[in-house]
């Protein structure tokens, strides 16, 4: 990918106005959502789609998620039955995104389905993000402004660290206030959650009235794409579910623990410890110490997110 001086914005009206038309123009902006900050491009055209991946050294074969202002502009990208308008009612915008039949005349670039007939869609919350979608007037493709593999980014320094040269723009908003990925669910068949996130599976659960199937749990559902292994890896190996650090480790608590280097929520607030995870992973990263030791978290709401995103961080690197 071509080198690019990558301009700092800032939430301003005036620098809003920027990024929607460096997006118009085929650019890639970096903004704040409620989850992590995304890496925007306009979702139908091909070349700036095709720039994402480029810029992230993301596999072909992993869709990407279109994020849209409102209802009418989903509606326009995607079919959305009852469950779908019931899910969309209740949690957009949102850390949810919703896996729906795609709609071919809506003019989506096959790029961001990686030529499947379903497209992820997700009505995101962050103002910014809001501001950026409606003063642009598109479908904005937009994975996790990292590259692909790395810790993704809660704030617009973790953006620079990873694609600074390589992308037009960083729209700074601070700091993340979910900071895990979006929950997916996916309504082509019964629904199923093919990645744990944002918002807690219980809540998608309660609104169904019916528990979602999980596709590695039951070896007829097939896998969602571009859910790797490893992602999410700091340089450092993990150790999960760790009492204390040994020798060479540092520990990341959660709850009261002592001797943590980093404590996720000492409080035990899973909403706190899902909103610290990456930059803790990070700053831990940056000590230079061969291995991180974290303490057990509870695999209930947010904790399933978190404990996802720690086993992939843990996983043999590919
Ligand atoms: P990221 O943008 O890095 O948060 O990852 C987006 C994830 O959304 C991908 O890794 C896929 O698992 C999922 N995804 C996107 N589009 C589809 C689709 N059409 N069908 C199933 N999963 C999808
Ligand atoms: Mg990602």
């Amino acid at each position: 990918m071509a080198n690019r001086a990558t301009q700092r914005l800032t939430d301003t009206p005036a620098d809003i106005v920027q990024a929607a038309e460096i997006l118009r123009a085929g650019g890639l902006v970096a903004f704040p959502t409620e989850t992590v900050y995304g890496l925007g491009a306009n979702a139908r055209d091909t070349d700036a789609v095709r720039a994402i991946y480029a810029a992230k050294g993301r596999p072909a074969k992993n869709p990407l998620i279109v994020h849209v202002a409102d209802l009418d502009g989903a509606r326009r990208v995607a079919v959305f039955d009852d469950c779908a308008e019931a899910l969309a009612q209740a949690f957009w915008p949102g850390p949810l995104t919703l896996v729906l039949p795609l709609r071919p005349e809506a003019g989506i670039a096959a790029e961001v389905t990686a030529g499947q007939a379903s497209v992820a869609l997700r009505m995101p919350a962050h103002p910014v993000a809001q501001a950026i979608l409606r003063a642009s007037g598109l479908a904005l493709a937009a994975p996790s402004a990292n590259p692909s593999g790395a810790v993704s980014p809660t704030t617009a320094a973790h953006v620079l660290e990873g694609l600074s040269g390589r992308i037009d723009a960083v729209v700074d908003g601070g700091a993340c206030p979910v900071g895990v990925e979006s929950t997916i669910v996916g309504l082509l068949d019964a629904p199923v959650l093919l990645r744990p996130g944002g918002l807690p599976s219980e809540a998608v659960e309660a609104c169904l009235g019916v528990p979602l199937a999980r596709p590695g749990a039951d070896p007829a559902l097939p896998l969602a794409p571009g859910q790797l292994a490893s992602h999410y890896a700091p340089r450092a190996a993990l150790r999960l579910n760790a009492g204390r650090a040994r020798a060479g480790e540092v520990l990341l608590g959660f709850g009261p623990v002592t001797g943590a280097a980093a404590n996720l929520s000492p409080a035990g607030d899973l909403a706190e410890a899902a909103a610290n995870l990456f930059a803790c992973l990070r700053a831990l990263d940056a000590t230079g110490a061969a291995a991180i030791a974290v303490s057990p978290i509870p695999e209930t709401g947010l904790g399933l997110a978190i404990n996802d995103r720690l086993r992939r961080a843990a996983a043999p690197r590919g």
